[in-house]
């Protein structure tokens, strides 16, 4: 009977899949993957040769074609295999549960068709952030948010942690056909984050190699200056806290406690 798994492989080649998700990679009857680079794919294929690239259901060049159908596709690619009988493995760079709605898809409409089918997670571009910026997000809480959804729905950003935006090189592109934002868009959203964040408050720019060798992109400028920066496909924006915790004295009250207390 079919089955299926998806894993990640983390961010950098190779150095951060689980022993576990390679396991299943090397063990699966079919592959199907979704990687950062063709360096990422080679290295799958030696893996395993029985592998599908589920990047050729994103639009082609001069294509117009809206990603909700591409991530159709890619699942009834990988839920057809599994129909099919097979032991199928599904491979995304990351950890293939966040910010990544095909993995989900398939699952959950694998188990509704009555297959065994299962997540494994892997080292997300978060993770690595928190690494390689030297961040604890225990340290003052943290909020993860697509940068549209928090430019089309009522967030309340709480300002004392961080924050960080995840496709902002998509902020606002509502038709999910285009593959990159506007400075128009970009304005909004600053206009938005005034609201919590000075002019001048520093945000981060942040990439993680996808390679073994070479250094994060992780660049500071004024959040003003966000139109005009340059974006990629996989820059996430790091807005660190403008104000400072402040203490619940309501709570503390009923812990029979004031901020004097607290280290
Ligand atoms: N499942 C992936 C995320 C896919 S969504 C994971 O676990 O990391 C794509 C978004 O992830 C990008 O828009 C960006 O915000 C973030 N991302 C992907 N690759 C990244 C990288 N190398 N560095 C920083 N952020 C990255």
């Amino acid at each position: 009977k079919g089955s299926l798994v998806c894993v990640g492989t983390g961010l950098q080649l190779a150095g951060q899949v689980t022993v576990i998700g390679k396991s299943y990679i090397e063990g699966a009857q079919q592959v199907f993957s979704l990687m950062p680079d063709a360096y990422g794919q080679r290295w799958l294929e030696s893996l395993n040769p029985n592998i599908t690239d589920l990047q050729q259901f994103y639009a082609k060049k001069g294509e117009i074609k809206n990603r909700r159908i591409t991530y159709e596709q890619m699942t009834d690619a990988i839920m057809s295999s599994v129909r099919a009988g097979e032991r199928v493995v599904g491979v995304f760079y990351g950890h293939p549960g966040v910010f990544a709605c095909v993995p989900h898809m398939a699952i959950s409409r694998a188990k509704n068709e009555g297959y065994s089918a299962s997540m494994e997670p892997g080292i997300s571009a978060e993770d690595c952030l928190w690494a390689d910026l030297g961040i604890d997000p225990g340290n003052y809480g943290c909020q993860s948010l697509e940068a549209s959804q928090l430019m089309f729905f009522e967030h309340h950003l709480d300002n004392s942690g961080y924050v960080l935006l995840w496709q902002i090189a998509l902020a606002g592109e509502h038709t999910l056909t285009g593959f990159a934002t506007t400075q128009a868009r970009l304005k909004v959203l600053v206009d938005l984050l005034r609201q919590w964040y000075p002019d001048d408050h520093q945000v981060c720019l942040y990439e993680a190699t996808n390679l073994p060798i070479g250094n994060c992109r992780a660049e500071w400028i004024d959040l003003k200056d966000l139109p005009e920066a340059s974006l990629n496909a996989i820059t996430t924006l790091v807005i660190p806290p403008s104000r400072a915790l402040q203490y619940n004295l309501r709570v503390l009250k009923q812990l029979g406690l004031t901020p004097k207390d607290l280290g």
